[in-house]
């Protein structure tokens, strides 16, 4: 059995395409999905773990690549270092799912690990490197 993390990016066409199922059924592996944004009109992204045979498994990743699906290494989690953050508000607007949020009562900057989908899109954003990539 083989196990890989990867980060998945869809083109706007193929946003309604059952494609998870494709791969569960197709493949014969285990999706699970970690994370999701899907938005018509858009490019979605979803960080997967996907379990099954190796081989299977690089079929699949052909049968992605066919597609049209970008499929990207997820490098790791994102961390947010509470204590170095200043609530800057930088990296707010660049944060598509909202995972880095601001609270108007207190204007206190939040991470919610939960909507984040690894997109990277802060890191290079924050000057005191309160956001980092926890490599696997
Ligand atoms: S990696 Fe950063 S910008 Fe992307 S979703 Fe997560 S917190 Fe937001
Ligand atoms: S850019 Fe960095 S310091 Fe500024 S709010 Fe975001 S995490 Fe905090």
């Amino acid at each position: 059995m083989a196990k890989k993390k990867v980060v998945l990016n869809f083109p706007p066409q193929l946003i309604d395409q059952p494609i998870t199922y494709r791969l569960v059924k197709d493949y014969d592996l285990v999706v699970n999905i970690l994370r999701a944004r899907i938005t018509p009109q858009e490019w979605g992204r979803m960080v997967v773990e996907l379990n099954g045979n190796g081989s299977r498994l690089d079929e699949a990743m052909n049968f992605l690549a066919d597609l049209g699906v970008v499929v990207e290494p997820l490098a790791g989690e994102i961390l947010w270092q509470e204590e170095r953050c200043i609530h800057c508000t930088a990296c707010i607007s660049p944060c598509p799912t909202h995972a880095l949020n601001l609270d108007r009562t207190t204007m206190t900057v939040a991470f919610d690990r939960e909507r984040c989908i690894a997109c990277e899109l802060c890191l290079n954003v924050c000057p005191y490197r309160a956001i980092e990539v926890a490599f696997e």
